[in-house]
């Protein structure tokens, strides 16, 4: 399905929470300050055509590892776990086969990144796909089975987890890899274009030191898109 052409009803009645569920960033402020998990949880499930009783929340609750009674607290009264949790529910109210994780880590302490990278692996094992955004890479390593690096609003970088973690082949994959402190502590020179000012060709070219005129083009994406991958980059 196209769904950047799809139709508004098309996506309300069979995309949004059916196919594709969303666990935002910052899920204690995405949920509805003044009503309990459970009332957002049966609105959402009576909205997708699944109206839920008692039994039905229960069972989701402990699906995502709450207790039935965290349901009935106010999004202020759930710490960042049980919040990521409900989100969790949430998205997963429709049973959808694909869940989109968009930066859920941000602003969590690390013990708290570690619950909810567990937590979205476990959904994993539940035979869904999960599609994690994120700039933590440390993150990412935990959970990801497939990486893509994104440059200048493109994919520069399609691998294996393994494969990007331990011999990236695109420059600014190694580079954001040697930034890491755990690693090399080093940044890539310059800044990232205006989107609306990409140079032509490749767009890295300003910031890469194997940049020649072949770059000048823009170059395919066969895995990694570069005129001169790296073969083997040791970030470890
Ligand atoms: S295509 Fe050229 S400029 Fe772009 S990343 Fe590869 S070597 Fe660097």
């Amino acid at each position: 399905m196209d769904l950047v052409g799809a139709p508004e009803d098309v996506l309300a009645r069979r995309v949004r929470g059916r196919m594709i569920g969303l666990v935002p960033q910052s899920p204690a402020t995405h949920l509805t300050p003044v009503r309990t998990a459970r009332a957002q949880l049966a609105e959402t499930l009576r909205e997708l055509g699944n109206p839920a009783g008692p039994d039905d929340l229960a069972a989701l609750a402990r699906r995502v590892g709450l207790r039935p009674a965290d349901l009935d607290l106010y999004p202020h009264q759930l710490s960042g776990g049980m919040a990521q949790r409900v989100a969790n529910a949430l998205a997963l109210a429709g049973d959808p086969w694909l869940i989109i994780a968009d930066e859920p880590t941000t602003g969590l302490d690390r013990p708290l990144v570690e619950t909810t990278m567990s937590e979205l692996r476990r959904l994993t094992g539940e035979g869904r796909a999960v599609l994690l955004i994120t700039h933590d890479l440390r993150a990412a390593e935990q959970v990801a089975d497939r990486v893509a690096v994104m440059y200048a609003g493109r994919i520069v970088s399609l691998t294996s987890a393994d494969e990007f973690f331990t011999r990236p082949r695109h420059p600014y994959a190694a580079g954001l890899l040697d930034a890491l402190p755990s690693r090399r502590f080093t940044a890539i020179p310059g800044h990232p274009p205006e989107l609306t000012l990409l140079p032509d060709g490749c767009a890295f070219r300003p910031r890469c030191d194997r940049a020649t005129a072949a770059c000048e083009r823009i170059p395919e994406l066969n895995e990694v898109a570069c005129h001169h991958p790296l073969e083997h980059h040791a970030v470890r």
